[in-house]
């Protein structure tokens, strides 16, 4: 028994030396990542209720000679702890400006973009100025800016987050609270923050027809957002029974993989032409 239990041991130590040296290996590829033009952006559409295209969500990616491709949600979380955020962040917002003026120059259409800020990011001093300037720096038109930031966010500093929030649409940039409805404090943010958008997990998505409780729920946020003049966005929307209950309880705009997946700039422009009611 002792003898599994050393073993047990020997055996988490390993476990947890391989994660470290993983994790280390990781900070030390994620610092030269940029320079390598490793990281690019990759666009999901979203669509109105109608089925018209209102604009993209831009999400990041990396692939890495050595350690392959590493989910965003991964290396995000590495980027935060280790200081690279800033960096990566202003990247991404860079690289979706450009990509954005590109597609405007070609389509000439309006865009909708969101852009997914983490916490680090959003509450660094710098990230308000930085921010303008890459919006001058692109000067583009008829493009509508969404920064979308997640619930976990807010718990320290409420009023600081209320002023930067107040900055930020004063330049007319939306605001979208991330994954609504997965953190502790969910409801109470929308009534201390100025939100113009929030996104329903796509936790509540997965189990909407088989679950009546989850329909309540849904329902309810849409209620509430309605009355607050904020718009409901539903993220993960892999069938069409699940988007025609969405439809039903008139949420306003879809994102999912029933839509499209993420796409490369290239199948982004061919998506919008074929695609855009307007
Ligand atoms: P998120 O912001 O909640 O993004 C939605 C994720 O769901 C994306 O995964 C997207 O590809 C995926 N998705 C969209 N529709 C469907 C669907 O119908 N079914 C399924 N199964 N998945 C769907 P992705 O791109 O791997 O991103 C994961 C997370 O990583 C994001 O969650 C976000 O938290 C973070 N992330 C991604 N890009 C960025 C970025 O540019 N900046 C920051 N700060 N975080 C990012
Ligand atoms: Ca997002
Ligand atoms: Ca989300
Ligand atoms: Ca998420």
């Amino acid at each position: 028994e002792a003898k599994k239990i050393r073993n047990t041991i020997t055996f988490f130590r390993e476990d947890f030396k391989q994660a470290y040296k993983y994790r280390a290996q990781m900070e030390q590829e994620l610092k030269k990542a940029i320079l390598q033009n490793e990281l690019y952006m990759m666009y999901q559409p979203q669509i109105r209720r109608d089925g018209g295209t209102l604009g993209v969500e831009a999400l990041v990616r990396w692939e890495n000679q050595l350690l392959g491709f590493v989910p965003p949600d991964k290396f995000i979380a590495v980027a935060e702890t280790c200081g690279l955020m800033l960096p990566i962040g202003e990247f991404i917002i860079d690289q979706t400006f450009a990509d954005i003026t590109e597609i405007q120059n070609q389509t000439g259409l309006p865009v909708t973009v969101s852009i997914n800020i983490s916490v680090r990011q959003f509450q660094h001093n710098e990230f308000f100025d930085r921010l303008i300037e890459l919006i001058e720096k692109h000067s583009f038109i008829h493009v509508e800016l969404v920064l979308e930031v997640t619930e976990n966010l807010f718990i320290d500093d409420v009023i600081g987050i209320q002023n930067l929030m107040k900055k930020i649409r004063e330049k007319g940039i939306r605001i979208s609270l991330d994954d609504f409805g997965t953190g502790y404090s969910s409801l109470s943010l929308l009534n201390q923050l100025p939100i113009d958008e929030l996104k329903i997990d796509k936790s509540f998505v997965d189990d909407i027809t088989t679950n009546s409780n989850t329909l309540a729920m849904v329902e309810g946020i849409i209620a509430i957002a309605r009355r607050l003049n904020i718009t409901t966005v539903v993220e993960g929307v892999e069938t069409d029974e699940q988007r025609k209950i969405l439809a039903d309880l008139e949420c306003d705009v879809f994102q999912g993989y029933y839509f499209s997946k993420p796409l490369k700039l290239e199948d982004l422009k061919a998506f919008l032409v074929s695609n855009t009611h307007l």
